[in-house]
Order: C-alpha cells, then structure tokens, then sequence
C-alpha cells in the first residue's frame, strides 16, 4: 500500500477541506493557496505519485480528471471564458504534492504560460 499523502488524508476525510466533488476516482476540493478566484485542485483517489507512475489501467481514472474539471468549470460559471488545467511533474515542474492532481483556475484573465526557465537549481 503507497504511504499516505495529504491528499489521501483530504480524500478519506482525516483532514477538513473544501470537498467540492466526490465520486469512486477522483475528488475534488479549494486549494488552500488559490492563485485566482477559482482555483480548485482534482485529485486521483489512488494515489498515484507523479505522470511519470501512470500505467494504462489508470486511463478511466486520467479521463476523470478532465471530465470533473469541465463539470466543476460549468457550475463555477467560468467555461464560457476560459481557465486552464495544470498537472505539474516532478521537480523542475513545480510539483509539491505527491499525488497526482489537476488544478483548475480560472475566473480571471491568466494571460500567457510564463516560459521562461528557472536556472537556480
Ligand atoms: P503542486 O505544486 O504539487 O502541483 O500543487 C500543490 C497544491 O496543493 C498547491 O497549490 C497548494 O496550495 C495545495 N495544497 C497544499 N497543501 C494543501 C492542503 O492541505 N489543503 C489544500 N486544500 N490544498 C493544499
């Protein structure tokens, strides 16, 4: 069994959060440190450490993600404008967490991806 992380400890109800969505794959919550006025993050209920662990049996539980993420995006009435969907991968993709999780943002204007590399590694 994978050690558990802090969103499996979300996910199981050991730790309160804003749960927004739940069903036998995935769940969904507020992230804690929202970067815009929608900022939720959609989280595999197993718990998978990274994109780099996934295998095809993880396939239905991937398309979730994206499933939820425009179902969440409707009832916070941002689809018709936009947001955008992050996987973050490891280190030098900024991934903190994990367990694998999207984040949805939205309900601002996001402007381009930033580009440019951070060579302080
Ligand atoms: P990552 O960098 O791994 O892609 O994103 C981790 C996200 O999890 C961050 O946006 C961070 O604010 C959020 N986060 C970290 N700890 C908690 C927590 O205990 N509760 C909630 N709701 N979000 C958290």
């Amino acid at each position: 069994m994978k050690k558990e992380t802090i969103f499996s400890k979300i996910i199981k109800r050991k730790i309160i959060s804003d749960i927004i969505y739940q069903d036998k794959l995935v769940t969904a919550f507020l992230d804690s440190n929202p970067q815009a006025p929608c900022h939720v993050l959609i989280v595999t209920n197993k718990i998978i450490p990274t994109i780099n662990d996934i295998t095809a049996d993880d396939e239905l539980t991937l398309g979730r993600l994206f499933t939820v993420a425009a179902k969440i995006a409707k009832q916070k009435g941002i689809s018709k404008n936009g947001y955008r969907l992050i996987i973050n991968c490891n280190k030098d993709g900024g991934q903190e967490i994990f367990h694998i999780h999207m984040h949805l943002i939205g309900g601002c204007s996001l402007g381009p991806i930033v580009s440019i590399c951070r060579n302080d590694n």
